[in-house]
């Protein structure tokens, strides 16, 4: 039997991997938690909101699901990482904001740090068993979210509902317009970054609309292994939650002889600043990447509240990182406290 604590239960992640517990007679959900929606009954201990960590400390998991969305879900990977309990991870926020701290945490635990997000869960097994000396590099795969091929004159006017309708993914509201700024695979290239422990330089981001080749990595020999499925979540949530196993899931396998197009390229850096001041962030390393996340934070829910244009998102997050010092955080306290600074800073749009 395997404990599971499901953080964000009822989010986009959470629902599908309440699917798989169901599936699957040895996990056991010992603990629900959500924001603000209820989750009474979901399990034998549930949390609406607040400090997670106590729910955590009488759940006593086997492995913490943290499928929160944002820096609250921060508290909740540094408990799993320090006490060595496993983590599955797809809140990517707390890992890009934290990450120095996350990796020191899990060198102190020596627990498992499970990425769910789907391009991180297809790396890490086109990865294992294979010696780092013999890795060139990774590559990380984009959709182009909804607004692929435009130019930043037609995105001027983009509402929140266009914003919201992915062409691949059904996600929650966050990630989906982080998806479609390209902020999220800024993010994803941070996470790559701490995940793998690879320079900045040797992780590579390339538009690949149909979400069917999830991530690549090239070695040294001139090969490249890829890893394929089509774009559904319950995969890597399914792959983390049964790891080193693979169980079955409802997901069809490929269907090669009905035809997939597989196309390859570059990102449009100019339209989508996001996604190379989130490489620039991450290179700078401290804490601009906290800094970055956080004013992403507060201009994705300006800009769905409609008191920010869909462009504004990108000026607002080089604003910030303009104005911060980025140190290094020494502890949680100056994590938390370069977070802030960065919200305060947008505060006339927050
Ligand atoms: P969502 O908005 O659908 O759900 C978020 C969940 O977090 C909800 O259950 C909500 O109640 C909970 N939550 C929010 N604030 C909280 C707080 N302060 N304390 C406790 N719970 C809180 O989001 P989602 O799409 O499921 O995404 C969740 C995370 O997974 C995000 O970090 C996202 O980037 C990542 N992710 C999602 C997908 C996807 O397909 N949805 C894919 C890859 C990664
Ligand atoms: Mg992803």
């Amino acid at each position: 039997m395997r404990r599971i604590a499901l953080l964000g239960a009822t989010g986009s992640i959470g629902r599908q991997a309440l699917e798989i517990v169901e599936a699957h007679p040895e996990l056991e959900l010992v603990a629900a938690a959500s924001g603000s929606q209820d989750v009474t009954g979901l399990a034998p201990l549930t949390q609406v909101g607040g400090d997670l960590t106590g729910l955590l400390d009488r759940a006593e998991p086997d492995i913490v699901l943290n499928a929160v969305v944002g820096f609250a879900g921060l508290p909740a990977t540094l408990w799993a990482l320090e006490r060595g309990v496993t983590l599955a991870l797809a809140n990517k926020e707390s890992l890009v904001a934290a990450g120095d701290l996350a990796l020191a945490a899990q060198r102190r635990g020596g627990g498992a740090l499970l990425p769910v997000d789907s391009e991180h869960s297809a790396l890490h097994q086109c990865l294992e068993g294979h010696s780092p000396e013999s890795v060139e590099s990774i590559v990380v795969t984009a959709s182009g979210g909804p607004f692929r091929g435009r130019t930043r004159a037609e995105l001027e006017d983009v509402t929140p509902a266009e914003a919201l309708a992915h062409p691949t993914w059904a996600m929650g509201p966050k990630i989906t317009v982080d998806s479609a700024t390209l902020a999220n695979k800024g993010l994803e290239l941070i996470e790559a970054h701490f995940l793998f422990g690879l320079p900045y330089d040797r992780i590579e981001v390339v538009v690949h609309p149909t979400s069917v080749v999830h991530g690549l990595v090239r070695f040294r020999d001139g090969a490249a292994l890829a890893h394929l499925g089509y774009p559904d979540m319950r995969v890597p949530i399914s792959y983390a939650l049964t790891y080193p196993d693979r169980s079955a899931t409802p997901v069809p396998s490929l269907d090669l002889a009905g035809g997939l197009t597989l196309e390859f390229s570059a990102p449009d850096l100019e339209t989508f600043p996001l996604l190379s001041l989130a490489r620039r962030a991450g290179e700078r390393g401290g804490t601009y990447p906290c800094a970055f996340n956080a004013a992403n934070e507060v201009a994705v829910a300006a800009f769905l509240a409609g008191r920010l244009p869909f462009l504004g998102i990108a000026d607002a997050v080089e604003e910030v990182l303009a104005a911060v010092d980025g140190a290094p955080a020494r502890d949680l306290d100056d994590l938390v406290e370069a977070d802030a600074q960065a919200r305060r800073l947008l505060e006339p749009v927050a």
